[in-house]
């Protein structure tokens, strides 16, 4: 502790988790991280954080670690593994997993971290990226509830809304609920675009009308910006991230028997979108492949 202040470690300074570490830094946290991007040791140096090696001197060096990792493989190769960060981590120490993950992963993680005298909280967050640099970011927490307020002034850095979810797990369960909506709506938008492109109609004007009628969702807004755009927007939410989030989802979905018919078929359609290569690409892109099949091009309209 430094001024009663959790030393914190971030590890996973991505997309994500490099804006969230700038909060962090800016609102006072002192901060170590890891990373082997050259630009990123230069953006959190320049705001007032430590570049460390690896996960386990990250671990080693502070009291509370925020992970926003892509997802089970890099949870446990940079947290589980013999060496990695919880080896690392000093007992009393928390960990604030904000990746999209299984249940199954961050409940084992709860679990070894429990017998070594260290907390979880599961805390996977939507918002963007945009959210992630204002702050807004929506927070699902899974955990104990002294936990929780423990951390609460570390997450009111991150976001706007904070929710208790349950225990440790759940909140990858609330994230995956929501991400198997986004990325289904979001098909769907692509397809209705197509519809609407290859039947001579007026895009921005199709879109504002909708915005205002009964198809309406948050996804409309974010995949036309995309898709109607002359050039392609900045990447945030990675395609192939996407189509993680909705296998996550598929997976649990199979462990629970809900009948997830929808989502499993938009998934062949992200793994279509991947394979044609816009894997790195913002995930709403995924119209341009539907468009492409339907022969029709929606950044011009026709
Ligand atoms: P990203 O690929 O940009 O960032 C992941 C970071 O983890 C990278 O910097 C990578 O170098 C690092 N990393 C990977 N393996 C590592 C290891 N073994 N040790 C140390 N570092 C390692 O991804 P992102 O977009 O920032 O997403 C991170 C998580 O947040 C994902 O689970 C994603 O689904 C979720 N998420 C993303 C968004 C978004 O808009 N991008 C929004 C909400 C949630």
């Amino acid at each position: 502790m430094t001024d009663g202040r959790p030393r914190l470690g971030f590890i996973g300074v991505g997309a994500m988790g490099l804006p969230m570490a700038r909060n962090l830094l800016r609102a006072g946290y002192p901060l170590v991280f890891c990373t082997g991007r050259a630009a990123t040791v230069e953006a959190l140096t320049a705001a007032g954080g430590t570049h460390l090696p690896d996960p386990a001197a990250v671990a080693v060096a502070c009291d509370t670690l925020l992970t926003c990792l892509p997802a089970d493989a890099e949870i446990d190769a940079a947290i589980l593994a013999e060496g990695g960060a919880l080896d690392a981590l000093r007992q009393g120490g928390t960990i604030i997993e904000l990746s999209t993950a299984s249940p199954a992963i961050t409940r084992r993680l709860g679990e070894v971290a429990a017998r070594r005298g260290v907390a979880v909280l599961d805390a996977p967050v939507s918002g963007g990226t945009g959210g992630a640099e204002a702050a807004t970011l929506a927070i699902m927490v899974g955990g104990a509830a002294d936990d929780l307020a423990a951390c609460r002034p570390i997450l009111e850095v991150l976001g706007k809304n904070i929710y208790h979810v349950g225990p440790v797990g759940m909140g990858k369960v609330f994230k995956l609920c929501n991400q198997y909506l986004a990325a289904a709506n979001t098909a769907l938008v692509g397809e209705a675009l197509t519809l609407g492109a290859g039947a001579g109609a007026d895009l921005p004007l199709l879109v504002e009308v909708i915005a205002a009628s009964s198809g309406a969702s948050r996804a409309l807004g974010g995949a036309a910006e995309n898709l109607l755009a002359a050039e392609p927007l900045p990447v945030g939410f990675r395609l192939d991230l996407m189509r993680k989030d909705l296998g996550l989802a598929l997976a649990l979905g199979a462990e629970t028997r809900a009948p997830l018919a929808t989502g499993a078929v938009a998934y062949q359609l992200y793994g279509a979108a991947s394979a044609s290569g816009l894997g790195d690409r913002n995930f709403s892109e995924l119209g341009k492949l539907l468009a492409q099949l339907a022969g029709v091009n929606l950044a011009r309209g026709e």
